[in-house]
């Protein structure tokens, strides 16, 4: 039987960055995936192919809607050739899990594919073809990640009502996509198939698109999105979606309680991911999971049995791939005898939409909950010659700093570019810097990144310079 000092489950973001920093510490890994693929969720029905489709269906927009202004003429029809477009995508998506291949078998780590399931606290059995085989751990690591999540009257046929999964892969572009949430996930695919033609409704249970954030970035995101024809349908409680044939009919209550009928031919169910353990068998290593099916940790990302630990979409916290890839550091640290901390506050939120919305830190609305004295600084990115060079001038940059201190409390945007620029603020943060240490740092002209600027000068004292 082989042994290892750290077996680890799931090879998304977080169970890939965990092997890696294992096996640079020293330790013999062994990575376990069920799919013959590695990468998760994150590289292969994710962050990767949903940002490739919305680079490409961004391209197309632009030829279609702005090359002219920028003096190119394209001779005859721009076409979309969707077929292409999702091949290309998988493309990348190939390319990227092939070089994770590559990390594993340069890092000496030793990959099973197959179903990894618990025997006990220090043995596993890896399933694969009707065949078992077992391997015994020291140490082990659940990163088993998510799936989508429905509501219970949903049935997703994955044809026509379809989760991001089939929706990163469609054979023709939707008339009308009722996207169902106004979160991160919907917004983004929502986008895409706006871009390439399709009508699209977005039907949200909140009085607000993504609710999470700054309710300036919420507003103004959807202030954009309406001017590029996406239609919401806000406060609406969707109570069923019906296929009949190629037609899907969505019902919902709106805020007054009236019934609201929405026809389209396909419905995309965004509401939200749900953590996965099917076919772990937790309960044979004796590791408990909590009343949302997450794995239960402590501040060190350890579960109830001392040798097993748990990180990125099953435990609790933001599903984000870069939260999962610092838990998986984390872990792998400790294991070696270290005393890593991540700041959960520092962890950005980005939507890829464009506009891009990012942010980290403290919204105004936890501010004012937490009763903390703070200031506000804005910058909108139309006042930047670069904002007007690139034709990208919708958006602005917020910071929020403490009243008395001025350190930084929170950085908001949304722009062009914005989902890099997050990292002046997280970096910012990091060292605890104040608005007006940032309003000190030549920032280079003309750039996005200006605006990071201005809205510090804003926050330190009103002092922006070109507003
Ligand atoms: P996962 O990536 O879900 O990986 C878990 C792996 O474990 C899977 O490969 C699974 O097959 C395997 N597994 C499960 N059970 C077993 C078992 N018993 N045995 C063996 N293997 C098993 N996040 C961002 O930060 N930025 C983005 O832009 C972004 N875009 C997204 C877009 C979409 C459409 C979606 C759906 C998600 C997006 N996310 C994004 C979220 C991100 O994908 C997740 O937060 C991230 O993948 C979580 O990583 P993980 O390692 O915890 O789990």
């Amino acid at each position: 039987m082989n042994q290892y000092d750290v077996a680890i489950i799931g090879s998304g973001p977080g169970g890939y960055v965990a092997a890696i920093r294992c096996a640079q510490l020293g330790m013999k890994t062994a990575i376990i995936e069920k799919y013959a693929v590695l990468g998760g969720t994150c590289l292969n029905v994710g962050c990767i192919p949903s940002k490739a489709l919305l680079d490409s269906s961004h391209h197309y927009e632009d030829a279609v809607k702005h090359f002219e202004e920028h003096g190119i003429d394209i001779p005859g029809e721009v076409k979309v050739n969707l077929k292409q477009m999702i091949a290309r995508k998988q493309a990348v998506v190939d390319q990227t899990t092939k070089g994770v291949e590559f990390l594993m078998s340069k890092n000496k780590i030793d990959v099973y594919h197959g179903v990894g399931s618990f025997k006990d606290a220090t043995h596993i059995n890896i399933k694969k073809d009707g065949k078992t085989e077992t391997i015994e751990a020291k140490n082990s690591i659940i990163a088993t990640g998510s799936k989508p999540s429905s509501l219970p009257f949903i049935e997703i046929d994955k044809e026509r009502v379809i989760t991001s999964t089939e929706a990163l892969k469609l054979k023709e572009i939707p008339k009308h996509l009722i996207v169902i949430g106004g979160g991160v996930i919907g917004l983004e695919l929502g986008q895409v198939y706006k871009r390439l033609g399709a009508e699209v409704t977005v039907v949200e249970f909140m009085d607000r698109i993504i609710p999470g954030m700054d309710g300036a970035l919420s507003k103004e995101l959807t202030k954009v999105m309406k001017k590029q024809k996406v239609k919401f349908n806000l406060s609406h409680k969707v109570k069923s979606v019906e296929r009949k044939g190629d037609e899907i009919i969505v019902k919902a209550d709106d805020k007054k309680g009236k019934e609201v009928t929405i026809k389209g031919d396909y419905c995309l169910v965004s509401v939200g991911r749900k953590p996965y353990t099917d076919g772990l068998n937790a309960e044979a290593a004796g590791v408990k999971l909590d009343d949302k099916g997450r794995v239960e940790v402590n501040e060190h990302l350890q579960t109830n049995v001392s040798n097993i630990y748990a990180i990125g979409d099953v435990v609790k916290g933001a599903m984000l791939a870069h939260k999962a890839e610092e838990e998986g550091t984390m872990v792998a640290e400790l294991l070696a005898g270290q005393k890593p901390h991540i700041d959960y506050n520092l962890i950005p939120g980005v939507v890829y939409t464009w506009p891009e919305v990012a942010a980290v830190g403290k919204t105004e609305e936890q501010l004012k909950e937490e009763g903390v004295a703070y200031k506000s600084g804005q910058f909108p990115m139309r006042a930047l010659g670069r904002a007007r060079a690139s034709m990208d001038i919708d958006g602005f940059v917020k910071i929020l700093a403490d009243k008395n201190t001025d350190e930084v409390l929170g950085v908001h945007m949304i722009g062009a570019r914005c989902a890099d620029l997050i990292t002046e603020g997280v970096t910012a943060m990091e060292f605890r810097a104040s608005a007006e240490d940032i309003s000190r740092m030549s920032h280079a002209h003309p750039t996005f990144a200006e605006a990071v600027k201005e809205a510090a000068l804003a926050a330190t004292d009103d002092r922006a310079l070109h507003v």
